[in-house]
């Protein structure tokens, strides 16, 4: 099979590009492959054609989309269609291996409610269409490829669903200036799925990142604004990236945090943003106090304490 995992810098190494996150650019891609096997990319499915032993289709991104983001597969896929998320909302459609054992079905069925989730919190779904791709063999990894992310199927948990489905608002529709910021990225997204996997089951969010909290130092105790870049994608971004919004959520309260998370997003949609645009939404709507609690978790060497309070 053919397939294409091209964060951070790939893609150049099958289309020539400005390859950096901060230049987008729509893309329609046309791929031709023999009858035995099935292409898959990211965007929408616009055409079709069969040629003799042949099958040619278009695939259309009409959204801006960073290079990284551009995704093909060519294998023994089946295209799984669940219709739109609402009558003018996102086409729903996963790629599965064509053997897939029941569990991978029962494992992406959380996709509707997960979409519905980031939609309450951050607005309408960006792109035109969403969905899985699930890859034929082990690969302990996802990636958010726009509107396809691709899942080894080990990795197809509810949260790192969540997680591939937050990015398509943070990190695809508002990506970054920057590979610097790419705690924006990694660090909402991983706030986001945890609010999902603990918070909206009802357990205690706050004693769960409590516990986290404790145990940084030892695993992810790096500043994300602080990272080589060995450690892009090293726990820090993620974890004690997360771990900034909640300092500032316990400071300014869930009504002012659910604010400047949804700003920070309608902002730069379509777009892109970096750390001091964040900052500026965070002076403007919780003051220079909060600026002064993320600052030092995006930059103190140590890990700094977490505000008291309590998300209610
Ligand atoms: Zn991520």
């Amino acid at each position: 099979m053919i397939y294409t995992l091209s964060q951070p810098s790939g893609a150049m190494t099958w289309f020539p590009s400005d390859n950096h996150p901060s230049d987008k650019a729509t893309f329609e891609l046309r791929i031709t492959v023999p009858d035995s096997t099935t292409a898959a990319a990211t965007g929408l499915l616009i055409d079709e054609t069969t040629d003799g032993a042949r099958t040619t289709t278009t695939w259309r991104m009409d959204d801006p989309m960073a290079t990284y983001l551009a995704a093909v597969y060519i294998g023994d896929f089946e295209r799984v269609e669940h219709g739109r998320l609402q009558p003018d909302g996102p086409l729903l459609r996963d790629y599965v291996p064509g053997d897939a054992p029941p569990e991978i079905a029962e494992a992406l069925a959380v996709t509707p409610d997960a979409l519905r989730f980031l939609e309450e919190l951050l607005g309408p779904y960006p792109f035109d269409a969403y969905g899985t791709l699930v890859l034929p063999f082990d690969l302990d990894l996802a990636l958010e490829n726009q509107t396809l992310p691709v899942h080894g199927p080990d990795y197809l948990t509810a949260d790192i669903i969540v997680h591939e489905a937050a990015h398509q608002w943070l990190g695809n529709s508002v990506a970054l200036e920057d590979w610097g910021d790419i705690w924006l990225n990694e660090g909402f997204a991983t706030y986001l799925h945890l609010m999902f996997d603990i918070e909206h089951d009802g357990d205690d969010f706050n004693t769960f990142m409590q516990q986290v909290h404790a145990a940084l130092p030892s695993f992810a105790g790096t500043p994300p604004k602080g990272i080589t870049i060995e450690e892009l994608f090293g726990a820090s971004v993620y974890l004690r990236g997360a771990m900034t919004l909640h300092a500032l959520r316990l400071h300014a309260g869930d009504e002012t945090f659910l604010q400047i998370l949804r700003t920070h997003y309608e902002r730069s949609a379509g777009g892109t943003t970096n750390t001091e645009e964040f900052l500026g939404i965070v002076d403007e709507f919780a003051g220079s106090d909060a600026v002064t609690i993320v600052e030092s978790w995006l930059y103190d060497e140590t890990v700094p304490d977490l505000p008291l309070g309590e998300p209610g």
